[in-house]
């Protein structure tokens, strides 16, 4: 992205996918950029409409399962996130949205359906659901510090030799194996709501130090730190 032009965020399907909040994660991008001068423009995608490729940063959210099999139909058919990626754009894509990027993922009676492959995982159902909080240590590469949200899922999630996990579960189920999350160049997926920027302003900052190539000035983090802090001492067990 040049340094004199506008960050374009886009919101992928916020009438199939908006279900647990993940929509504050556009909001945090929005005002992280804007208060280090960089300007930013956001267009949300409706499931109707095709997906813009010339976007910076492409975010996805949670859902329920119905309108996550509708979601990757249509993303498969529009290819649109396909082209951006391979342009170079970022992402963050969250649980359903998550599953959406692998190859495969359980639909509401366990039955695979496909992905679009953008991701080399692969998910289907597990016994119970995964509800509650979830905290994870980041792969140490990323730079970002110890991650902490929320899950509600079913599904569990195999990693693939082309992605790495984002985090190693200490408290959660993340993808069911002691890891959550991937990511693999700039695609970052999780299981992780919040929603996962605003619990977790360093993975916002990642995204957006990928987004623009530039070494961000620190922003006050009062909030998010209090939030963060109040979150690990309710749940980290006492030591
Ligand atoms: N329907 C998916 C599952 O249960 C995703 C749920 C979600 O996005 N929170 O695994």
């Amino acid at each position: 992205m040049p340094s004199d032009s506008v960050l374009r965020l886009v919101w992928i399907y916020p009438d199939l996918l908006s279900t647990y909040g993940d929509q504050g994660n556009v909001l945090v991008l929005e005002q992280r950029a804007r208060r280090r001068g960089i300007p930013v423009e956001t267009v949300h995608v409706r499931s109707a409409d095709p997906v813009p490729e010339s976007g910076d940063i492409y975010l996805i959210g949670g859902g329920e399962d119905r309108p996550q099999i509708l979601a990757a139909e249509r993303l498969r058919r529009d290819g649109g996130l396909h082209r951006a990626v391979a342009r170079g754009a970022a992402m963050l894509a969250v649980c359903a949205g998550y599953q959406i990027m692998g190859s495969t993922f359980g639909g509401e009676e366990g039955q695979p359906v496909d992905g679009i492959g953008l991701l080399d995982i692969a998910s289907g159902r597990g016994g119970a659901r995964a509800v509650g909080e979830l905290v994870a240590e980041t792969d140490p590469a990323l730079g970002v510090p110890t991650l902490t949200g929320f899950e509600n899922h079913m599904g569990v999630t195999r990693l693939g030799p082309g992605v790495r996990p984002l985090s190693r579960t200490v408290v959660g189920t993340g993808n069911g194996d002691g890891t959550e999350g991937c990511y693999a160049g700039k695609v970052v997926g999780t299981y992780l709501h919040g929603p996962a920027l605003a619990r977790n302003p360093g993975l916002a900052d990642l995204l957006l130090t990928w987004a623009t190539g530039a070494q961000l000035p620190p922003a006050d983090d009062t909030w998010f730190t209090r939030l963060r802090e109040e979150r690990l001492a309710a749940v980290l067990p006492r030591q």
